[in-house]
């Protein structure tokens, strides 16, 4: 049978944020589809994809929303980030003004998003290394200082990809579990 038609003993919701261009919507193809698109576009209205994971003898089916455009213009809603347990806070590791915006994006989440959330800051494209503009160590001390788990990815090179989403997931069902 397929994956998606399982039964699930969990459902849990978890919200893509980060600037314009990080790479989000090319991070959840590579978790749900296991691709990267070349001609990824920001497309209209909120989009999100399922992956059946399994956690010891649980079935969890992950809903991962992806905001499809809307932060360009800093219009992502209340209702975006509604129920969700965990969120993946992306930066691009070539670009210094997407890791400066993560206090910006913080500082939503603290509004919005719901106290215990697991939040994992993401410093995405590390296949770019010639360009790079933040540090691994940047990263990494930004993330302890706000209590964040943190993972360097590259949806192009598929790296780290899948820890990240799967650290997230884990460590929200240790919590509600
Ligand atoms: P979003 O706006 O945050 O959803 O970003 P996209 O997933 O649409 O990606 C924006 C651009 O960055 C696209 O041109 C992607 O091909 C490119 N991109 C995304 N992830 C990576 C990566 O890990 N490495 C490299 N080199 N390019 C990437
Ligand atoms: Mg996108």
């Amino acid at each position: 049978a397929d994956a998606y038609d399982e039964e699930c003993d969990y459902l849990f919701k978890a919200v893509l944020i980060g600037d314009s261009a990080v790479g989000k919507s090319n991070l959840l193809s590579r978790f749900s589809r296991k691709e990267f698109r070349l001609d990824s576009k920001p497309t209209i209205g909120v989009e999100f994809a399922y992956r059946n994971v399994r956690v010891g003898d649980k079935l969890i089916k992950a809903q991962i929303w992806d905001t499809a455009g809307q932060e360009r213009f800093r219009a992502i809603t209340s209702s975006y980030y509604r129920g969700a347990l965990g969120a993946l806070l992306v930066y691009d590791i070539t670009r210094r003004v997407t890791f400066d915006n993560v206090k910006k994006w913080l500082q939503e989440l603290k509004e919005f998003g719901g106290s215990d959330m697991v939040v994992v800051l993401v410093g995405n494209k590390s296949d770019l290394g010639h360009s790079r503009e933040v540090d691994e160590e940047e990263g990494k001390s930004l993330a302890v200082s706000e209590g964040l788990c943190f993972m360097e990815t590259s949806a192009l090179e598929n790296l780290n990809v899948e820890e990240a989403f799967l650290g997230m997931i884990n460590k929200i069902h240790q919590i509600t579990s």
